[in-house]
């Protein structure tokens, strides 16, 4: 039976009918651009984490940029971001003018090892953007003592963790401002590209508003040089339908973590990091060491609500992880490695000072070891099986083999 890494006609397939009736409403209408359905939309958004200020975007990568140049954030300017993450979080920064500055991750969350930051904070640091990297919340109380210590604003990247919650906080709405994603492969995943700048900040949010559309205000007066972020209506409508559900695909991916953390964890040499170990790679590599574990799973802290967009498991002995894939891949199981180069590696950063790009030890080591498994919503119990299974047949292959 073929495992895919996700299943997006599974997932829409139940609400073709909605959609369809989605969709024939904006053919109606014929208000493309903005205007109710954007407005409803964002609404929804708001009043689903704790009335927050939505600004329906174009993509999260576009979140993260209008989230930057609301800030005024440029040339001459550093920002802190994770090494371990996808492009965009430092792509953004690129974008804006100013210089991202890469920071080392933890080896147990792989989120932004906030100690790290605060060692690589200049005169020139203006923000900070934690990654709820995979679903799991970064270390937000870490971050907003640093940022409050050092004046910096925080923009949280929580295009992978729509939903999730950090000490019963919406990841997101913890910061300054925050970025979602409804890329089709995130947790709420629209029908092509779509973000949401959120922030709690009445002025930032108006100023957001204005910059989604080139900066005017009133119509055709320019004061600002914004761009075109705007949210296309018909995605609004069709994200509506969707966001009902939300709530549900969250708890199937916990369940499937759940199952997975159960039934892989008998196999021999898994075992968990502790989350004690948070930030300190050296007790890791001691503990893996000394308990002689081939393959670390996926922590995740009982403060977190982690909404798992990823399930990524770490390999600890060298050539294991490709050999795994390999492996998997032949099975007809998806898999794949998020993320093969850390940003520090990435060619397009090779022109950055060296400082920027100083001491990502565990960026590096997760780069070589990480593989994520098929963890969606619709997956099924003889799916999760057939994954297991098969990790369970590698792992009696010796390491090296
Ligand atoms: C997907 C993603 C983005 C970008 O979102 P898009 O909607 O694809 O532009 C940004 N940051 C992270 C961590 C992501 O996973």
């Amino acid at each position: 039976m073929p495992v895919p890494l996700l299943d997006v006609p599974a997932q829409n397939a139940p609400l073709a009918g909605d959609l369809r009736m989605a969709f024939d409403r904006v053919l109606g209408h014929g208000q493309f651009i903005l205007g109710p359905e954007v407005e409803a939309f964002e609404r929804a958004v708001a009043d689903a984490m704790d009335g927050v200020h939505a600004i329906g975007v174009s993509s999260g990568t576009d979140a993260l940029l209008l989230a930057l140049m609301t800030l005024e954030i440029g040339p001459g300017d550093e920002v802190l971001c994770p090494a371990f993450t996808f492009f965009a979080t430092a792509g953004a920064v690129a974008r804006a003018g100013a210089i991202p500055v890469f920071v080392d991750v933890c080896p147990v969350c792989f989120n932004i090892d906030t100690e790290d930051a605060r060692a690589k904070v200049t005169g020139r640091t203006r923000a900070i953007i934690p990654v709820h990297l995979f679903g799991q919340s970064a270390d937000m109380d870490a971050v907003m003592r640093l940022a409050g210590d050092l004046d910096l604003a925080v923009i949280e990247d929580a295009a992978q963790a729509v939903g999730a919650r950090h000490r019963g906080q919406v990841c997101g709405t913890i910061g300054t401002c925050g970025a979602l994603s409804f890329f089709p492969s995130k947790n709420l995943g629209g029908l092509g590209d779509a973000g949401m700048l959120l922030t709690r900040d009445p002025d930032l949010a108006e100023k957001a508003r204005r910059l989604r559309v080139h900066g005017s205000h009133p119509k055709y007066h320019h004061h600002l040089i914004g761009g075109n972020f705007r949210l296309d209506a018909l995605q609004a409508a069709l994200l509506g339908v969707k966001l009902p559900h939300l709530a549900g695909y969250s708890r199937a991916r916990a369940a499937n973590a759940a199952d997975y953390l159960d039934k892989l964890s008998r196999l021999p040499r898994v075992a968990t990091a502790p989350p004690a170990f948070c930030k300190c790679a050296r007790a890791v590599e001691e503990w893996a060491a000394t308990s002689d574990v081939r393959l670390i799973l996926p922590t995740a802290y009982a403060h977190n609500d982690h909404t798992w967009n990823q399930f990524t498991i770490r390999l600890t002995n060298d050539g294991d992880r490709d050999r795994l894939k390999t492996h998997l891949t032949a099975r007809g199981i998806g898999c794949e490695i998020y993320y093969p180069l850390t940003l520090d590696e990435q060619p397009c950063f090779a022109r950055l000072p060296e400082s920027s790009r100083e001491g990502c030890h565990t960026a590096h080591a997760l780069a070589r070891g990480v593989l994520s498994l098929p963890v969606y919503p619709e997956l099924t119990e003889a799916q999760r099986d057939e994954v297991v299974a098969a990790m369970a047949e590698f792992l009696e292959s010796p390491p090296h083999a």
